[in-house]
């Protein structure tokens, strides 16, 4: 039995919107350590709704929404400490290196690392090593999420969440992407992915998740050998065969 307690990110029974407009419809969404999920919708669906609920910049008409037991409205500093954020297009300082970049933002979360761990979380992340002391400003958007993913695995976060990842990788890009979640998931990080790309959420998820118009219409999940049927997927999630 897995108690509440358990989840690294938690949304139960979750209204929530902009203004007296409802986008989310009785969200229920948790997820466990070491878990990949990756949710799924048509645009305007609400997905990017549900990350900011996690993140504390919405806050829910009724429900409850917790990231390792915290509520990120009422106790926003150490929510905010618990959690990792890689949007789209990955912010940085353009004229620092990646290992400056990681230096000064891990500063500003106020957590003391020393440069051999960031060295270290740098090279799990996949970065080559003749790019660590590189401007990150001619940085492609792969190697971008690879400097937000280190900074992620310095922190020791226990959620990650990621908005629309793969978009505009190549699929040798994406499949290393997906290496470097899987290497997070053994490390027991909690993972929200936000995606319109199946077959990368089929490749790497435990469980996706389709929303609808706001509300969670359907889960599925990877069960050990059980791979994803993508056929299945593509099928409920754009309506046709492929
Ligand atoms: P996409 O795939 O296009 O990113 P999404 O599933 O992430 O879509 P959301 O961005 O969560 O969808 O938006 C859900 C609905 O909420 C949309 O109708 C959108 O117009 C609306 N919405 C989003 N942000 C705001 C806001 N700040 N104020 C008012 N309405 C908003």
């Amino acid at each position: 039995m897995t108690a509440p307690s358990d989840y690294v990110l938690e949304a139960s029974a979750v209204v929530a919107g902009y203004g007296n407009k409802t986008i989310l419809q009785r969200l229920d969404l948790h997820i466990l350590p070491g878990e990949i999920y990756a949710l799924l919708g048509a645009n305007g669906a609400g997905k990017t709704t549900t990350l900011s609920l996690f993140l504390g910049f919405l806050a829910p008409q009724t429900g409850r929404v917790r990231v390792q037991g915290v509520d990120p409205i009422t106790q926003a500093a150490e929510a905010r400490r618990n959690i990792a954020y890689i949007p789209e297009n990955v912010a940085l300082y353009e004229h620092l290196s990646a290992r400056e970049n990681v230096a000064y933002l891990l500063d500003l979360a106020d957590q003391n690392v020393s440069q051999d761990t960031i060295d270290q979380a740098l090279a799990a992340a996949g970065l080559a090593q003749d790019a660590f002391d590189r401007r990150v400003g001619g940085f492609s958007k792969g190697m971008r999420q690879k400097v937000a993913i280190a900074l992620a695995l310095a922190r020791k976060v226990p959620a990650l969440l990621l908005d629309e990842p793969t978009s505009g990788l190549d699929p040798q890009a994406t499949t290393e992407f997906n290496r470097l979640l899987g290497v997070l998931r053994e490390q027991g990080v909690a993972i929200l992915m936000v995606t319109h790309d199946l077959l990368s959420a089929a490749d790497v998820a435990d469980r996706i998740g389709f929303l609808d118009a706001g509300r969670l219409v359907e889960e599925v999940a990877a069960t050990g050998v059980d791979r994803f049927d993508v056929r299945a997927l593509h099928r409920r999630y754009a309506g046709y065969e492929l």
